[in-house]
């Protein structure tokens, strides 16, 4: 097992990696900014190490001051967590290099999936759906443009190949836009991600979004821990998670969950990974791979009982999987709500003093949060501030939980969007199940 672990990250992911690390003997590091000396994680490590000022910039994106703090304390290995530096290539080949281990994939796979284009393209070779669409980076030649879109069908969608975050995209409904767009498109992903290239696909009008949790140990073996529904999001970014998607086509879903698993193995995967897909129709489309652990992995966590943090650090330390496929079983419904510090309304961040916390308890509830009461949230990072997950025999249940327990929750002395999760949990088309991508846009405009 590794000896020491240094975790390089911020806020609830880093405590959640801490509480594993301890589980498993393992020593820790925190390193933190300057103007994060208060956080949870920090006061539990066994060694901490301020490695730059507050900004990201010069702290949490800091490949040398963290390296270096890796060297001082003599820690074996790096968890990236999620964000930050968790999907560079470059950095996972620079940790590597220096002699520490990197806990996720293989650098050349990083670099394999956070290419688009290559992305899809392997997916599409290991047998994984992908999204009907120009099977590779667009070309100048504006006869072929067209003729691509014609073929594909409008509406289509223009994507930065190096694109993140819901940037770099653009949707075209009629031929007299489509060489504008692809232009525009090219420019904005050059400026953007130092890359222009761009692909086209098949826009896909009300789709939800269902991903697919993998571990695979980098010796062969590789298991699915089945599917997550992210549907609900506001600009791309998630906001109430669940597992398993309800009401998946059983047919398809089968499917795509054994191609997931074979093309783990296929690409040789290491570590814990998801696959996105759009999910329309009964069908599933890929559209990229997440080679690092996800703010929403506990959703995944409650209804399998597998500890994918553990596992994380255990295929780190070389050790082949704990479980098999047939091992893995299914049981209950599980919700997460992101609290953020933010106003619910207007979603401006809310940071500041916390004069109060309260977390909810109780029987299938799990607070995932670096929150304390005198903690001060700072302005200058992600407004996540704790994950609310409840599991239950079956969705009902599990729904009624998490409207108990927002409404133990008290966070006070900040705004919190605690106040949207409870009408979310409350609404009726949710509560249904299934909705799309485009619901909790469409219900915030009203
Ligand atoms: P990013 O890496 O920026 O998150 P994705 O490829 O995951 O980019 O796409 C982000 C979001 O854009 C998706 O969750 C979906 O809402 C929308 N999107 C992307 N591709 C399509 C498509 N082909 N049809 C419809 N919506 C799409």
């Amino acid at each position: 097992m590794l000896d020491k672990v240094l975790i390089a990250n911020r806020g609830e992911i880093a405590l959640r990696i801490l509480r594993a690390c301890k589980e498993l003997g393992i020593k820790t590091v925190a390193v933190h900014s300057k103007a994060d000396r208060e956080l949870m994680h920090v006061r539990l490590a066994d060694e901490a190490v301020c490695i730059g000022p507050a900004s990201s910039a010069q702290s949490y994106l800091n490949i040398p001051s963290l390296i270096s703090a890796a060297e001082v304390t003599d820690a074996s290995a790096i968890h990236p967590g999620y964000g930050f530096l968790s999907e560079n290539a470059d950095f996972a080949e620079q940790v590597e290099r220096s002699g520490f281990t990197f806990i996720g994939p293989r650098a050349e796979t990083i670099r394999l999936m956070g290419d688009k284009v290559s992305a899809i393209e392997a997916m599409k070779k290991a047998g994984v759906p992908t999204v009907p669409g120009s099977d590779g980076p667009l070309g100048d030649d504006e006869g072929e443009l067209l003729a691509t879109a014609r073929r594909i069908g409008y509406p289509v969608i223009i994507k930065a190949a190096a694109g993140g975050g819901g940037r770099g995209m653009r949707v075209v409904h009629t031929e007299a836009h489509l060489i504008s767009a692809v232009t525009v498109t090219r420019t904005e992903a050059h400026s953007a991600f130092g890359d222009g290239t761009v692909y086209m696909e098949k826009f896909l009008e009300k789709p939800r979004h269902v991903e697919v949790q993998v571990l695979a140990d980098g010796q062969g073996n590789a298991i699915h821990l089945y599917d997550r529904d992210c549907s609900l999001q506001r600009r791309h970014q998630k906001v109430l998670e669940e597992a398993p998607a309800p009401g998946l086509d059983p047919d398809a879903r089968a499917k795509v969950l054994e191609a997931c698993r074979e093309a783990c193995v296929e690409i040789g995967y290491r570590g814990a990974g998801t696959f996105e897909f759009l999910y329309e129709d009964g069908e599933f489309f890929f559209i990229e791979m997440n080679t690092r652990v996800q703010v929403e992995h506990p959703v995944t966590e409650m209804v399998t009982g597998v500890d994918i943090v553990r596992e994380q650090l255990r295929i780190a330390s070389g050790l082949p999987l704990s479980i098999r496929q047939e091992d893995v079983e299914l049981n209950g419904h599980a919700f997460e709500c992101r609290i953020n510090a933010e106003d619910p309304r207007t979603f401006m961040p809310s940071p500041g003093k916390v004069t109060l916390y309260h977390p909810p308890g109780g029987l299938g509830v799990r607070m995932d949060s670096h929150l304390y009461t005198g903690y001060t949230v700072p302005p200058l990072y992600d407004s996540l501030i704790g994950k609310l997950i409840t599991w239950g025999a079956d969705r009902e249940t599990s729904l009624t939980r998490m409207r108990n327990a927002l409404d133990e929750l008290l966070v006070e002395g900040i705004k919190t969007n605690t106040d949207l999760h409870k009408d979310l949990v409350r609404d009726g088309y949710f509560q249904q199940g299934g909705v799309n991508i485009h619901y909790l846009e469409k219900k915030l405009a009203q």
